[in-house]
């Protein structure tokens, strides 16, 4: 599943292609996926022009003069772009639902197989956005402080690994990053949230914030790659200390890495060095 860096990922990489380009035409192929896409939005898009691409939490926002396309890649989904400069377009395949033609020739795909992700189209504020309004902060902004998470931990008891993948709390927080950021921290993925103090909260949001950092400039080596290529390339894999490594030796003590499942999603953690 498409995860915070690779959504901000294919920002950087899709953003410097479609920015400032006006739209030739919309071509939806299959606008049945999580919710249905607009079935006006070939006449809505046609003319306009991009006049900026952003994100928040796992949702690509490309503004347009009278509204933005909200992007979500769902399990499965990915953008990849075409430029016309190469003369090289692909004809489209059974999952490649959506193009979005730009009048230089560019083509912004839109692929995704199991077709839990969405393309919607919206007039409002983006903040006021149904499936916007309630989320939490973004992880790598200032308001995402020790403070702010030791004050929304004291007032839960469940598990501190549930508490940091509510959305409503941090976004962009999935199950890997929990994992990998409570083992870095020294935090059993048990605890519950409000025995966790100050100042593991200040090693928490270091931990989050340097792990997903690190992921997204992993991801920014295969930027190259949303152009012209397969687009299965702009995702990566980072060498985890405890995500999938069940029963294999933590690289910090050696014992084994231990596997729970804790709200229906798993856990792996080092007995040894979390508490
Ligand atoms: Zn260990």
């Amino acid at each position: 599943m498409p995860e915070l860096p690779e959504v901000e990922t294919t920002l950087r990489g899709v953003a410097p292609h479609i920015e400032g380009k006006t739209v030739a035409d919309v071509c939806v192929r299959q606008g049945k996926l999580r919710w249905p896409v607009h079935p006006d939005l070939p006449e809505i898009l046609r003319g306009q022009r991009v006049e900026e691409c952003g994100r928040r939490a796992k949702y690509l926002i490309i503004r347009f003069q009278t509204g933005m396309l909200l992007i979500h890649l769902g399990m499965s989904g990915s953008l990849r772009i075409f430029t016309a400069g190469d003369g090289r377009i692909d004809a489209p395949g059974k999952h490649d639902h959506i193009d979005v033609v730009f009048s230089d020739g560019t083509v912004l795909r839109y692929h995704d197989p199991r077709r839990f992700g969405a393309v919607l189209w919206y007039e409002g504020i983006a903040e006021h956005h149904p499936l916007l309004q309630k989320l939490g902060h973004e992880p790598l902004s200032e308001a995402f402080s020790a403070e702010y998470l030791y004050a929304c931990l004291q007032k839960q008891k469940k598990a501190v690994k549930l508490s940091l993948m509510d959305n409503a709390l941090v976004v962009g927080v999935g199950n890997i990053y929990a994992n990998e950021s409570l083992f870095a921290a020294g935090i059993s993925p048990h605890r519950p949230a409000n025995c966790v103090s100050e100042a593991e909260c200040a090693l928490l949001v270091a931990s989050i914030r340097n792990i997903l950092t690190r992921a997204i400039a992993a991801g920014g080596s295969t930027l190259r790659d949303f152009v012209n290529s397969d687009g299965k390339s702009g995702y990566f894999q980072q060498e985890y200390f405890v995500y999938g490594r069940h029963q294999q030796p933590c690289r910090q003590c050696g014992r084994p890495v231990e596997k729970a499942v804790i709200g229906q999603r798993s856990a792996f953690y080092c007995g040894g060095c979390q508490t």
